[in-house]
C-alpha cells in the first residue's frame, strides 16, 4: 500500500470504501493518477464537476472573485450570490432562494419550509413530509429520516419523527398516505440517483401535483443530483410539464466547489423571516461566482448535445453482450449488466474508465461536457467490460 493510502486509512474517518487510486490531477474529463495512468472520468466526481476538471471559464471566475472578497458572512450585500439567485429564478419560475453548502442542507431547508407552511396555515399537527422508498436525501439526521432506505437508518435512531415512505409508481397509496397522516409536503427525486436510476413515470409525478395543489400540500424536488442539466433539461422536473413549490439542487451546480440551495416557489416564498434559518457559508462569493459560470452556459443548445450523448450511450449500450437494460435520462444512466455491477466497474478502472454504481446497476454522471472523442473511447471499455 502506497504511503498515501496509509495515512488516509490511519487519519481519515473510516466513512469511504475508496478504491486504490491517487487521483494527482485532472483536465476536462480526464483524471491522472500517482503513476501517470489516465483514467476517462464517467462519474465527474459522482454528478459534480459539470463541466470537467480545471474547466477555464469556472476557473477564471473563481479566481476572479477570490481577488475581490472570499467571504463576508450574510450580515452584508455581495454580487454573486444575488446575481445567481436571480438568474435561477428567472429560468425557472422560481421565487427566492435560499443557499447552504450542500444537498442534504438543501433537502433541510426544504422540509423546513414545508413545516413551517403548513403549520401556519392548517395547523401544529400538519408536519409529516412524505418521500418515497428507495430515495436518497441526504446524511443529516432528518435528510437521513427523509431517505427512503432502512439500512441506512439502522445505527442512528431514533431518527427526526415525521417521515412516512410510500411506494414509487402508487398514486393511491400516495394519496390515502397523505390524507392519513396529514402531510405538510411531499419530497420526492424524478429520477432516483443513488436508489438506481429509476425514473419516475410521468403520470405519477403529475398525479403527485394534481393532488398537492388541490390539497396545499407543500410539493418539493430533490434535484441535488437531477439538476442543472444533467438529464438533458436545465431541472429534472421539466421533463414531466410540473411545477414544483420547492426545488433543491447542490452537486454539479457548484462545479466543484461546496453549494446547495433551496429553490422556493409562489406558495412558500415568503415562508421564511429574518432568524428563521440560515447558514454561515450560505452564499459565499467565491462558491457563487463559479456556479454563476456553470449556469450561464445551461442553454437550449447544450441541453441538445447533452441528450445526443445521452442517446449515443444508450445506443451503443442496449445492443451490447451483457447488457440487459439501459436506463435513465440525458446524461443520467444506469446500466442493468449480467455481471455484478461492481466486477464491471472493477474491470472498466483496470482499462482506464471511471464508473460508479447505484444499487445493482453500473451508473454513469460524466461531465455535460465530455468530448465526443472520449465518450466514445469510454463506452467501447465498458461495453467490453460488460461482456467478458
Ligand atoms: C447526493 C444527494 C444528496 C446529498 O447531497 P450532499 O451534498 O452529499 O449532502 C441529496 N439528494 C440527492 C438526490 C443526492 O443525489
Amino acid at each position: 500500500m502506497g504511503k498515501l493510502m496509509d495515512m488516509d486509512n490511519t487519519y481519515v474517518a473510516h466513512t469511504y470504501g475508496r478504491f486504490p487510486i491517487e487521483i494527482k490531477s485532472g483536465i476536462g474529463s480526464l483524471l491522472t493518477d500517482e503513476n501517470g495512468k489516465e483514467y476517462i472520468d464517467m462519474g465527474s466526481g459522482i454528478g459534480v464537476t459539470a463541466f470537467g476538471i480545471g474547466d477555464d471559464k469556472w476557473k477564471d471566475a473563481v479566481i476572479e472573485q477570490l481577488g475581490k472578497v472570499q467571504h463576508t458572512s450574510n450580515l452584508y450585500y455581495t454580487d454573486p450570490c444575488a446575481i445567481l439567485a436571480k438568474m435561477l429564478c428567472e429560468r425557472t419560475g422560481m421565487k427566492k432562494i435560499f443557499f447552504g453548502n450542500s444537498g442534504a442542507e438543501a433537502n433541510e431547508c426544504a422540509i423546513k419550509a414545508a413545516r413551517k407552511y403548513a403549520s401556519m396555515k392548517k395547523g401544529a399537527e400538519y408536519f409529516t413530509i412524505i418521500t418515497l422508498k428507495n430515495s436518497f436525501h441526504g446524511r443529516t439526521l432528518t435528510t437521513l429520516a427523509a431517505t427512503g432506505q432502512e439500512h441506512y437508518h439502522e445505527l442512528y435512531q431514533p431518527l427526526t419523527p415525521g417521515f412516512v415512505h410510500v411506494q414509487p409508481g402508487d398514486i393511491e397509496e400516495f394519496k390515502k398516505t397523505a390524507i392519513e397522516s396529514k402531510a405538510a409536503g411531499v419530497l420526492i427525486e424524478v429520477i432516483q440517483g443513488e436508489g438506481g436510476v429509476n425514473v419516475m413515470d410521468r403520470d405519477y409525478v403529475k398525479g403527485i401535483e394534481e393532488f398537492c395543489k388541490k390539497n396545499d400540500i407543500v410539493f418539493m424536488v430533490d434535484e441535488v443530483q437531477t439538476g442543472n442539466g444533467r438529464t438533458g433539461k436545465f431541472y429534472g422536473y421539466m421533463n414531466y410539464d410540473v411545477n414544483p413549490d420547492v426545488v433543491t439542487t447542490a452537486k454539479g451546480i457548484g462545479g466543484g466547489l461546496p453549494i446547495g440551495l433551496c429553490m422556493l416557489g409562489e406558495k412558500v416564498k415568503d415562508v421564511f423571516e429574518p432568524g428563521d434559518h440560515g447558514s454561515t457559508f450560505g452564499g459565499n462569493p467565491v462558491c457563487c461566482a463559479g456556479a454563476i459560470s456553470i449556469v450561464e452556459r445551461i442553454d437550449d443548445d447544450f441541453l441538445d448535445s447533452v441528450n445526443k450523448k445521452g442517446q449515443y450511450i444508450k445506443d451503443e449500450l442496449k445492443k451490447a453482450a451483457g447488457v440487459e437494460d439501459v436506463v435513465g435520462l440525458g446524461l443520467m444512466i444506469g446500466i442493468k449488466t449480467s455481471k455484478p455491477a461492481s466486477e464491471v466497474v472493477k474491470k472498466c478502472m483496470e482499462n482506464g474508465v471511471l464508473c460508479l454504481t447505484a444499487k445493482d446497476k453500473v451508473r454513469l454522471l460524466p461531465a455535460l461536457n465530455i468530448p465526443q472523442e472520449l465518450l466514445a473511447k469510454a463506452v467501447e471499455i465498458i461495453k467490453e467490460a460488460c461482456a467478458n
